[in-house]
């Protein structure tokens, strides 16, 4: 039996290296090379179990870069050659769905997510297959392994569009971690040039100020977000975008934007949070809820990874090998990541490849 190199969740908290069997490649289904698999916060709150969303015996990975590497037999070929690079939308519309979801993909209630969905291996694995229809082409001159950055970026891209921000406006970003750092590439993308980021942790600060926003401490005083803010931008913020979901951090957003603001509700830090109505109700502000990202948006995003001058390559901190990915994961889970993105690298050359072993 071909085998090949796999995470695999043992139990909550132990991540393995395994030899798993390679899946069956369907009919209309593609098999890709995985390059790059990016470690989501939800696979870590996955690997600990407090998500409750994924489950012992689960290959994860949802944000990934790879080559094409085999087809279907009901897949052309022409349209997905050998060895192009690319990626996969992992949220999976039944066929009978398309259409009526289309646009608004991540409503429809048969979806599944690849990487989430414990009985379909995913992508922290040397091969993944995915349904043709979901595999996005990348641009061959795109950075080293920004086609697994696509999948958080297109989640920036639809929280972008689901706030209805324009060019002219100030935004502040509640959060300076990946999803944040996406939040200000897909500003940018949108032509939004006064961007404060509000993020505890002093490596995120520089790292979103490489990427061309102001970076301020939510914790260095009470009003430490607002008076950024103001410091920044001469009023309060027009949009603000909670990357992290909590009540300190909603809070600070419904504060930082200006009477008839609009905040948008991107993080899901917790299931539960406080809310000040009044400061909805009187002050005319809007909330606006956003999940994932429709299949335009994805694609979309797909585009941003092969613009020169944005830094996307600053969203990557680290690439690594499936052996040291164990060790990540538990020091992700302690909260001691990098500032970025961290990769875990598959099909290196020199490392043990799965077509290999019988
Ligand atoms: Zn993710």
């Amino acid at each position: 039996m071909t085998t090949m190199t796999a995470l695999v969740l043992r139990e909550f908290g132990t991540m393995a290296v395994e030899q798993v069997p390679h899946a069956a490649i369907g009919e209309d289904e593609v098999q890709i090379a995985v390059s790059h698999t990016g470690i989501c916060g939800s696979d870590v709150h996955g690997f600990t179990g407090e998500n409750g969303r994924r489950f012992p015996g689960q290959v994860m990975g949802h944000e990934s870069e790879g080559t094409i590497a085999a087809l279907g037999a009901g897949v052309s070929p022409e349209l997905f050659p050998h060895g192009q690079r690319v990626t996969f939308n992992p949220v999976v519309v039944p066929v009978e769905d398309a259409e009526a979801f289309d646009g608004r993909e991540q409503h429809c209630p048969r979806k599944h997510v690849i990487g989430v969905r414990a009985d379909l291996p995913a992508a922290f694995a040397d091969l993944v297959v995915v349904p043709a229809r979901n595999v996005v082409p990348i641009h061959p001159e795109a950075p080293r392994g920004s086609g697994a950055l696509v999948e958080p970026l297109a989640v920036a891209a639809h929280a972008v569009r689901r706030s209805s921000v324009v060019a002219a406006q100030r935004v502040l970003v509640a959060g300076g971690g990946p999803i944040g750092q996406s939040l200000v590439i897909a500003l940018r993308m949108t032509g939004v040039e006064q961007i404060v980021v509000s993020e505890p942790d002093p490596a995120r600060r520089d790292l979103v100020a490489l990427l061309g926003a102001i970076a301020v401490d939510p914790l260095a005083a009470d009003s430490a977000v607002y008076d950024g803010v103001v410091a920044a931008f001469g009023a309060p913020a027009d949009v603000a975008f909670d990357a992290v979901g909590v009540s300190a951090t909603l809070a600070n957003c419904l504060a930082a934007v200006s009477l008839g603001g609009t905040v948008c509700l991107v993080g899901m830090g917790a299931p539960h949070v406080d809310l000040d109505a009044f400061s909805v109700s009187t002050a005319e502000r809007t909330i606006v809820g956003t999940f994932t990202y429709s299949a335009d948006a994805f694609r979309e995003a797909s585009r941003w990874i092969e613009q020169p001058g944005l830094g996307i390559e600053h969203l990557i901190s680290a690439v690594i090998s499936p052996h040291e990915a164990p060790a990540m994961f538990t020091q992700l889970a302690e909260g001691h990541g990098p500032a970025g993105k961290v990769l875990v690298a598959f099909n290196e050359p020199g490392a043990a490849r799965g077509e290999e072993t019988s």
